[in-house]
């Protein structure tokens, strides 16, 4: 699944390739639940639209269209958004063999995964979105729309400040870590992020809320900032679910600290790394550093 760190590095890298172009025309493939806008309704209102900016809040791609609107995507477990001769794309895949390979989207040809095709009047590179698993989305609003998708998102995680933090942590008895992953408060912080930022914040991940103090808000949104903003600069960090040009794995794995480090001693103490279960989700704290 992607994150908040490997949409932004499509976000950057796919935005050159759509800012400031007309759409000539669209193709979609057949209406399903990937379409919360119909494709006949997308590929009539989408023809003739130029892109002004493609902006992104949590894991939602946003390109906002001349004249208002906005035509939102979302990647779901092994989305693709990519342009025909591009020549280092990055992927975006839950498994490799759902996933076309960097030298297989330079000369792609769309096929029965290819949900989205959008032409340009400059006669350039088509934008594709492929999806095999068709979890993702594809949604168009009109002119001062919105969605509930979209409007019940918290703070998207790469500007969250510590007082911000501070007054959501306020009075909630959940672990710190389960209000970290609440979409609801912050959105875009998955659980490697989660398990790195809590760590260089020095703050347990099963602490109440409520317990975190405004200094220890403020340690832990710079850190969440910080985590998540090397990530991108890295490419990106999920394990298994991403792979870059070369095939290796993004470059963040290096820098974690805790994560899937169970029994390795703590970069800050040396103590042995432990993993406990919260929420469901695997977590990894130092039981010295983290009070
Ligand atoms: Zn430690």
């Amino acid at each position: 699944m992607p994150e908040l760190p490997e949409v932004e590095v499509t976000r950057r890298r796919i935005a050159p390739l759509l800012v400031g172009r007309r759409i000539r025309r669209v193709r979609t493939t057949a209406d399903s639940y990937l379409f919360m806008t119909r494709p006949g309704s997308l590929r009539r209102r989408l023809a003739g639209r130029r892109v002004e900016a493609l902006e992104r809040h949590g894991k939602y791609l946003l390109a906002e269209l001349d004249g208002g609107g906005r035509l939102v995507v979302h990647l779901g477990m092994t989305g693709q958004l990519f342009a025909s001769g591009a020549s280092s794309v990055r992927l975006l895949s839950a498994t490799a063999r759902s996933a076309l390979a960097p030298e297989e989207q330079a000369d792609f040809e769309p096929d029965a995964h290819t949900h989205l095709t959008l032409d340009f009047e400059d006669g350039g590179p088509e934008v594709y979105l492929r999806d095999v698993r068709k979890f993702g989305k594809v949604l168009l609003l009109a002119s001062g729309e919105s969605h509930p998708r979209l409007d019940r998102l918290g703070i998207d995680a790469l500007e969250v400040e510590g007082p911000v933090l501070f007054s959501a942590t306020r009075r909630r008895s959940v672990a710190i870590k389960n209000l970290l992953l609440d979409q609801s408060v912050l959105t875009g912080v998955g659980n490697i992020y989660a398990d790195e930022a809590l760590h260089r914040a020095r703050v347990r991940p099963t602490r109440r809320a409520a317990r975190v103090t405004r200094r220890e808000c403020d340690d832990l949104a710079a850190a969440i900032r910080r985590v998540l903003e090397r990530s991108i600069e890295t490419g990106g960090s999920s394990i298994r679910d991403y792979v870059t040009p070369d095939g290796s794995d993004g470059g963040f794995q290096d820098e974690r600290r805790v994560y899937a480090r169970t029994g390795e001693p703590c970069p800050g103490c040396g103590t042995a790394i432990r993993k406990i279960v919260v929420g469901a989700r695997g977590t990894h704290y130092c039981p010295l550093c983290q009070r």
